[in-house]
């Protein structure tokens, strides 16, 4: 067996593990999970409550560090980068989306959403700025703070700021999760676009069957183990899966 990835995969990982704690204490949170994710591919990560996402996400983002196993962002290993090099490669690759906007208050709509790109010296396309913000329908917003604009033009700020210099690989977490229905709706149109139009790479969190359907493909995660992989999924083929998950697990499906 290789252990390379495919060059077309932009993040994978093999045998991920993650652990919390020790000795009886241990927390299994990422329980070795290998998975790929292609150029342009948009994966939604499903499961219960306490079943590992966030773990992996951040895993798979170079935000934490697996225990055990390896990750790899745009064919590079992270276990042999300095904190340097692994700032440099999240830099040029990968965008992210909170599910707190994380917007500084005393900026613009458009200083946030530029600030990334300021902050490692690098030019702004105008065009490209224009095109993002009008397709996220915020075009006619960039002049307000984040005080004057509605919970759903946030959150898509914080998108236009994640999808501006182009990253090979957007990571969102529960993106939607405080947002109403329509405008939840036009944020995953957003993503999907960035996946189908320009080749983004899209990893996001979601516990919204609604939402994982815009994904191209579902992965269900039960205490940290991948249980299920669906590949445009309906709905209903969602629902059935993670009602499954949420069963078969032993982690407990308590709600924040
Ligand atoms: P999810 O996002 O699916 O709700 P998480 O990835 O947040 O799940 O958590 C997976 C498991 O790991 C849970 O049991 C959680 O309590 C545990 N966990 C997460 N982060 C930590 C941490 N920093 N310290 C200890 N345990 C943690
Ligand atoms: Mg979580």
């Amino acid at each position: 067996m290789t252990m390379q990835t495919k060059s077309a995969d932009v993040v994978a990982c093999r045998q991920a593990r993650k652990t919390y704690g020790s000795g009886e204490a241990t927390v299994v949170a990422v329980d070795r999970v290998s998975a790929d994710f292609a150029a342009g591919e948009f994966t939604a990560v499903m499961g219960p409550s306490g079943s590992g996402k966030t773990t992996l996400l951040h895993l798979l983002a170079g935000l934490d560090t697996p225990t055990e196993g390896s990750v790899s962002i745009a064919g590079i290993p992270l276990a042999g980068l300095d904190d340097r090099a692994l700032t440099d490669l999240r830099r040029d690759h990968v965008g992210f989306i909170f599910q707190a906007f994380n917007l500084l208050p005393t900026l613009t709509a458009e200083q946030n959403i530029v600030l990334p790109l300021r902050l490692a010296g690098r030019r702004v396309d105008t065009a490209r700025l224009r095109a993002v913000t009008e397709q996220l329908r915020i075009a006619d917003r960039l002049r307000h703070r984040p005080a004057q604009l509605s919970g759903g033009q946030q959150q898509r700020v914080a998108v236009a700021r994640a999808l501006l210099a182009r990253p090979s690989v957007v990571f969102a977490d529960e993106p939607t999760g405080a947002l109403d229905i329509a405008t939840g709706r036009g944020l995953l149109a957003g993503l999907r676009d960035a996946a189908r139009r320009d080749g983004q790479t899209i990893i996001m969190v979601t516990h919204d069957p609604g939402a994982a359907t815009y994904a191209d493909r579902v992965l269900v995660l039960a205490d940290g183990a991948i249980r299920d992989e669906l590949h445009a999924p309906s709905r209903e083929a969602i629902l059935a899966a993670t009602a499954t998950a949420t069963a078969t697990a032993t982690a407990t499906a308590v709600r924040p």
